[in-house]
């Protein structure tokens, strides 16, 4: 089957749906201090209509979704729809993208769930940094929930961190600690401008220099492509990986400003409120919500297609998009 392919001969295998727009968070750089106004519980997709529309994706030949938000654990009934998730569509690779502060308390159900992988994001390792960042967040809950979850399952866990300077750019040789010691691959992402009001170049670290300034630098070294694939087949994402020859560890570098990967990006998104949208920088989507309400799939199904020939070329030639990440789906 070819799938489903976007405009430029891109084959689109992956979706980002996210589930809520609402977060317990006021990460400073993606969201307002006095939260955003949330859309309302009838405006967004129920887990019965992402289901559905998990179901169409598959037979449209998308291989891997992830479920996302605002902040995912927020929304009630999430551990249950996941399991039914991969229950009732086996060879669909699921994902989870969660802040990590309801981990703790989630360990046990979620350990007990096919997940193909889970993202935790975390900016410091240190206390008042991470809340001064979070606004609300607690460290110790985060770090407590990545080691219970570890301690669980063998679920692959990623942590993710936006690096902003003046912030948390002091902060890689103990995330990268941390990360080895529960097994985790560290990912360093390059702050990307969808907020004017928060983002500024001066803010901006690009991979390269991320790269130079990696504590033992010398020793990190490319990955050799063609290592056994940890996540069966399924792509790894923008990431480029890089490997420490003295202690073997895995470090990511996401350059989604500075080398953008346009030309591979193999994604779809889904905002909470069901608009398919084929870039991230993009303001414009297409509602797939009245007719998945409907259960007019074969309507879903011609959206879909329209949207992924609309795939801009590189996300620089998108309508600007105005919107906060938590809003769009990170
Ligand atoms: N609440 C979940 C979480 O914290 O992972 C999922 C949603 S959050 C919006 C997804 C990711 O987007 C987080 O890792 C966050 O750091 C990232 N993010 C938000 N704004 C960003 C920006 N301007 N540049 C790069 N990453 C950003």
């Amino acid at each position: 089957m070819a799938g489903l392919m976007g405009s430029y001969n891109r084959k689109l295998d992956y979706v980002r749906i996210s589930i809520t727009d609402r977060c317990n968070y006021r990460c400073r750089y993606c969201m307002p201090e006095d939260g955003i106004a949330c859309l309302g519980h009838d405006e967004i997709l129920s887990y019965e209509e992402i289901l559905e529309l998990c179901r169409l994706l598959l037979g449209m030949g998308v291989r891997k979704v992830r479920i996302t938000g605002g902040e995912p654990m927020v929304r009630k009934g999430l551990i249950g729809f996941l399991k039914r998730l991969v229950a009732e569509l086996p060879s669909l690779h699921v994902a989870l993208t969660t802040n990590g502060s309801f981990l703790l308390s989630t360990a046990e159900e979620l350990s007990g769930i096919r997940l193909s992988g889970l993202n935790v994001s975390l900016d410091s390792m240190d206390p008042e940094k991470f809340r001064f960042l979070t606004r609300l967040g607690s460290l110790e809950d985060v770090l407590e929930g990545i080691r219970a979850v570890r301690s669980k399952s063998g679920i692959p866990i990623k942590i993710n961190t936006v690096l902003i300077r003046g912030f948390n750019d002091g902060d890689v040789p103990a995330l990268l600690s941390f990360a080895k010691s529960c097994g985790a691959v560290l990912r360093l992402i390059e702050f990307m401008p969808l907020d004017d009001s928060v983002w500024s170049r001066d803010r901006f670290i690009s991979a390269d220099e991320i790269l130079e300034n990696l504590p033992e630098r010398e020793n990190w070294v490319p990955e050799i492509s063609g290592r056994r694939d940890p996540n069966h087949g399924v792509p790894e994402g923008p990431a480029r990986y890089l490997v420490n020859a003295r202690t073997g560890q895995r470090l990511g570098i996401i350059a989604a400003v500075s080398h953008h990967f346009c030309e591979t990006c193999n994604r779809l998104r889904v905002t909470a409120s069901g608009e398919l949208r084929s870039c991230l920088f993009s303001n414009e989507g297409v509602s797939l919500r009245e007719a998945l309400r409907e259960g007019d799939l074969e309507t879903v199904r011609k959206l879909i297609l329209a949207e992924a020939e609309k795939k801009p070329k590189c996300w620089k030639d998108a309508a600007a998009s105005s919107q906060h990440m938590s809003q769009i789906g990170g």
